[in-house]
């Protein structure tokens, strides 16, 4: 091990350092019930997101962690209850795990939905409280949407997330980038978008898809679960990729997000404003889509 180290040098330390591989947690095919074709998830990567390192060769370089055949899938812009907990079914069915990356405005409203994703074992990031585009933000307001993106997921969830973000539309910012990094906060592009927000057909989604890891052999996925096209192929989705070989593997953080106080206390007040405002009605029942 060590000649290795020594032999592949200082970048492939650097990467062993951050990325802890764990075997725990992980459900092989023999334990999924009810499913002998299950994905599982092949291993679980564990990052140490401090100085706030980027992942998803499609911005950020650093970090080529994944073999060949190995997907990681993540969720962007729920939670929404109907596509959501679809998506929760089909990753249940196949005891295989997701990165969420939720809308802190929707996990406000849907808080229901937000612990279902936590209760089903998957890793639960941010995406800003109301998905602007950071890049044409001041470093103020993007700093705030950032921040009360993460406090708004603590409230909803009664616990903090992973320190995992990323950028809505894919737009980052120098400014925010070392921000992200004084706040130990790692940073999520993609290697492949699925263009899934575009995409209405099912047929048509999972041939890109297929297509798409055919080429790349690799590579952190990005869907939406707020998509009802996503969660109706999800299922065919996850059955190609079995069929195919490919490995899930699970990110999941060493430590959770340390939210700041100022921002809890705003995030706090807008979820008991809402249930307020709401007569007592759960929030579910009192909020619609508000805005991807
Ligand atoms: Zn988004």
């Amino acid at each position: 091990m060590v000649t290795m180290i020594k032999y592949l040098g200082k970048t492939i330390l650097a990467l062993m350092l951050l990325l802890g591989l764990t075997g725990h947690g992980a459900a092989k095919t023999k334990d999924c019930p009810g499913n002998k074709n299950a994905l599982g998830v092949s291993r679980t990567v564990e990052i140490d997101t401090t100085g706030g390192p980027g992942f998803g060769f499609q911005h950020y370089k650093a970090y080529d962690f994944l073999k060949p055949g190995e997907v990681v899938l993540t969720f962007d812009d729920g939670p929404l209850p109907g596509p959501t907990r679809k998506i929760l079914a089909a990753l249940a069915k196949h005891c295989t795990k997701a990165t969420f990356f939720p809308v802190g405005k929707l996990a406000a409203g849907y808080p229901e939905v937000l612990r279902e994703i936590a209760k089903g074992g998957h890793t639960i990031g941010s995406h800003t409280v109301t998905h602007p585009n950071i890049a044409k933000k001041s470093k103020k307001k993007a700093v705030d949407e950032i921040e009360e993106g993460f406090s708004s997921v603590k409230i909803a969830l009664g616990k903090p997330g992973a320190p995992f973000f990323r950028y809505p539309y894919l737009q980052d910012s120098k400014e925010t980038i070392s921000y992200l990094g004084t706040r130990n906060i790692a940073v999520f592009s993609t290697d492949f978008d699925s263009f899934d927000f575009k995409i209405r057909s099912s047929k048509k989604l999972l041939s890109r898809i297929m297509r798409k890891l055919k080429t790349d052999k690799k590579g952190i996925m990005l869907l939406h679960d707020i998509n009802k096209n996503t969660a109706r192929t999800l299922p065919a989705i996850l059955t190609r990729l079995q069929a195919g070989g490919y490995k899930i593997v699970h990110l999941r953080s060493k430590t959770p997000v340390e939210t700041l106080p100022e921002y809890d206390a705003i995030a706090k007040k807008k979820v008991s404003g809402l249930s307020a405002s709401a007569g007592g009605r759960p929030m579910s029942s009192v909020l619609r889509t508000v805005e991807e």
